[in-house]
C-alpha cells in the first residue's frame, strides 16, 4: 500500500481505532535494510534479521508499480500483519534514490528517469543484468512520477 493510499484512507474514513500488532510499536523503518531490487519487475527488497530464529533474516518486498507487499517472516506466512510490511514503504520513502528524485523538478525527474532507463538498458545488453546504482535510481524515478501523478489527480478539498 503506498504513502498516498494510506493517506487517502486516512482523510476517507472516520477516526476509529486501528489495532496494530504490538509488534509494529516496537520497530522503525529505520531496521530495514535496503537488499535490492529489480528493474523489471519493480520490486524493491529489504532485509532485517528474525527476532525469532537466530541467523535467519526476513525479506520484506515491495512492487513499486502497484503497492503490493510480500513478506517472507513467520507472522506473515501465518495471516498475521507484520511490521516489514507496515514500514516497507517508509524504508522505501527513506531511500537515497527516492529523496534524490523527490528533489527534482517534474522537468529534471523526466530527465533522471530517462538517463537511469538507458543506463539500465545498455548495462543489461551489454552483461546481461541492470546495474545496481541505476536499476534503483530507475525505480525511484518512477515511484516520484506516479506519487506526483496520483497527487495531481486527487480533488481539492472544498
Ligand atoms: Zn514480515
Amino acid at each position: 500500500m503506498s504513502a498516498l493510499t494510506v493517506a487517502r484512507l486516512a482523510a476517507s474514513t472516520p477516526a476509529a481505532p486501528i489495532a496494530l500488532p504490538r509488534s509494529v510499536i516496537l520497530h522503525t523503518a529505520a531496521e530495514l535494510t535496503y537488499a535490492g531490487c529489480d528493474d523489471l519487475t519493480s520490486i524493491v527488497h529489504f532485509a532485517a534479521p528474525s527476532q525469532h530464529a537466530a541467523g535467519r533474516v526476513n525479506t520484506v518486498s515491495l512492487d513499486t508499480a502497484n503497492g503490493q507487499i510480500h513478506c517472507d517472516c513467520k507472522g506473515a506466512a501465518c495471516g498475521q500483519v507484520c511490521w516489514h510490511a507496515c514500514y516497507v514503504v517508509a524504508a522505501w520513502q527513506r531511500h537515497q534514490a527516492v529523496a534524490e528524485a523527490r528533489a527534482l523538478t517534474n522537468a529534471k525527474l523526466l530527465k533522471y528517469g530517462k538517463k537511469h532507463a538507458f543506463f539500465v538498458a545498455n548495462y543489461r545488453a551489454r552483461v546481461g543484468r541492470a546495474g545496481e546504482y541505476d536499476a534503483v535510481r530507475l525505480l525511484a524515478a518512477r515511484w516520484e512520477y506516479r506519487q506526483r501523478r496520483a497527487l495531481a489527480a486527487m480533488p481539492l478539498a472544498a
